[in-house]
């Protein structure tokens, strides 16, 4: 996980490509994002910050993820969950997605089974001329507090 200053620029740099502005509220999400290590809900997000609007913190996760700095994790629940994409990050990871609750948790496979898993995933879209550059696999189940 890189630093809180690098997110920051990694963030500039690409809502910039987007021609947009790194405002004051999409650092205070981007600083959430960062701080959590989850991925949260847009209340979560919000918690103790009645200074930023619902309605405006949706218009600027939007524009966050189209830019390529949000990740937005759509899960069977109402809520989606957000969190920094792995080009802010630098960490590639997956997820455990609970379908009843709809937590989701990071989750970092051992090196070896990362390199595996690509050179699988590769060679089965080599065989229909797709190529592939990176992976998203999700976990679908139930967590621990809905078994
Ligand atoms: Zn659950
Ligand atoms: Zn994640
Ligand atoms: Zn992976």
């Amino acid at each position: 996980m890189v630093g809180l200053s690098e997110v920051h620029d990694v963030a500039l740099a690409r809502l910039r490509e987007a021609d947009q502005r790194y405002t004051g509220n999409r650092r205070l999400l981007v600083e959430a994002l960062a701080a959590a290590g989850a991925p949260l809900t847009i209340n979560e997000i919000l918690d103790d910050r009645t200074d930023l609007a619902q309605s405006s913190a949706y218009r600027n996760l939007a524009v966050l993820e189209d830019a390529g700095v949000v990740h937005r994790i759509v899960t069977s629940s109402d809520h989606a969950r957000f969190e920094l994409t792995e080009a802010v990050t630098g960490a590639h990871h997956h997820h455990l997605v609970c379908t009843e609750c709809g937590v989701v948790l990071d989750m970092t496979l051992p090196d070896e089974l990362e390199h595996l898993l690509h050179e699988a995933l590769t060679n089965v879209a080599d065989q229909a001329t797709f190529h592939g550059e990176h992976h998203r696999i999700d976990l679908l189940g139930q967590c621990a507090a809905c078994v």
